[in-house]
């Protein structure tokens, strides 16, 4: 039997969860990293935690909620683990005006309300309060992961690309840029929008969609106490006084480009919501590539009864999704069986069979 017991492609929020999920329950984890970790969407992310807006009863809100409820203890963990501070807030949202992704659960705001829950705010219009998402500072997230991996003994290779992966009778395999092979009993693909970009046993439909955001530092004094949706734009605080606004929604392929006049009209929206900002200094501004899947759900197990696994397509809430997606893909990894409905996730429901590849 290989040696290793999962390896895993990819040290974005999902592989790092997982990888150190594994790792309390004893197992062996390798994880093979193409750059850096945390440096493509987890890095991008605007961090919000946003599982009841979602309609609700269906599957993927059942996941979302699961993973919303796991997150203090998520975070709680890490920081103990490394010592490394996590800016998460339980804060709630305040929607501005009807949003085609969101559900409001309650009437509408009073315009007393609105004022107290969102100070500052110009709007006029029907706005809704869900105080059960929160914000994680996702910068902060990824680096207590990638502390939190190497301290539980996750074997991470950094600059390290998988360019292939294949299965044998026993497990499966990659291989990595300098042609080496690494075999373990299971293989999980967490390459996020470039999962499809190696060579693979399965045709993989996995897409970028863009996103491009800033942040803005608020004047001495001013944080922003919860998250804000508007139309187009929104608004995730940091406990430090910044303000991460965002986001396009953009078939661009690869190109992470940022465009200073798409920033300014994000900026603009942002600003309208929340004059407030017209005093904020800019920090920064960037773009990231959130994997997608036809249908919008992510492909979270094994690849029919192979030791290839997935765990990517994520698209507009990995950062949410993380510790579910860790609990159950561990889970299912141990051959336990799912604490929650994950039919709607198979990867086999939409791919192809490639012919076998040899290492
Ligand atoms: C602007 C923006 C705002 C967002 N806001 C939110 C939000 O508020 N809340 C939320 O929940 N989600 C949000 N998202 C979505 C979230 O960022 C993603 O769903 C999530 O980060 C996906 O995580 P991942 O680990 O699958 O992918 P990634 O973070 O992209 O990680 C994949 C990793 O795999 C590596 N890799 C790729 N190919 C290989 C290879 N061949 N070998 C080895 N490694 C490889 C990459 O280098 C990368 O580090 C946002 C995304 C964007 C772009």
């Amino acid at each position: 039997m290989p040696a290793t017991d999962v390896l895993i492609i990819g040290g974005g929020v999902i592989g790092l969860s997982l990888a150190c999920e594994l790792r309390r329950r004893g197992l062996t984890v390798e994880l093979h990293e193409r750059g850096r970790c945390g440096n493509e969407a987890s890095g991008a992310a605007a961090g919000m935690l946003a599982a009841t807006q979602m309609a609700p009863d269906s599957p993927y809100a059942t996941l979302a909620v699961a993973s919303a409820r796991l997150y203090p203890a998520f975070v709680r963990q890490l920081q103990t683990e490394t010592g490394l501070a996590i800016d998460y807030g339980q804060c709630g949202t305040v929607l501005l005006g009807a949003n085609a992704h969101a559900h409001p659960r309650g009437p509408a705001l009073s315009g007393e309300e609105l004022r107290r829950l969102a100070p500052g705010v110009r709007f006029e219009g029907p706005a809704y309060y869900f105080p059960d998402d929160h914000y994680v500072d996702n910068r902060q997230l990824m680096s207590a992961l990638r502390a939190a991996a190497l301290q539980l003994g996750v074997r991470l290779s950094e600059d390290s690309p998988v360019t292939e992966v294949g299965r044998t009778a026993e497990g499966a395999w990659v291989r990595v840029a300098d042609g080496s092979c690494r075999s373990a009993a299971a293989v999980v693909n967490a390459a996020g929008s470039w999962a499809s970009q190696m060579r693979l046993p399965v045709d993989l439909p996995v897409i970028p969609r863009k996103g491009q955001a800033l942040e803005m530092r608020l004047p001495a004094g001013e944080t922003l106490p919860r998250v804000l949706v508007g139309d187009r734009v929104y608004m995730s605080p940091r406990r430090n006084g910044n303000v991460v606004i965002g986001a396009t929604l953009e078939d661009a392929g690869f190109d992470k480009s940022v465009q200073p006049d798409v920033i300014e009209q994000l900026r603009l929206r942002a600003t309208a919501l929340l004059p407030l900002l017209q005093q904020a200094e800019l920090v920064g501004s960037w773009a990231g590539l959130r994997p997608a899947t036809p249908d919008e759900l992510p492909y979270l197990g094994q690849w029919e009864d192979s030791s290839y696994w997935l765990a990517t397509g994520h698209f507009r809430d990995g950062i949410l999704m993380a510790p579910v997606t860790a609990v159950v893909l561990a889970d299912a990894l141990e051959k336990k069986s799912p604490q929650l409905p994950l039919a709607a996730f198979a990867p086999g429901r939409e791919l192809g069979v490639r012919a076998g590849n040899q290492c």
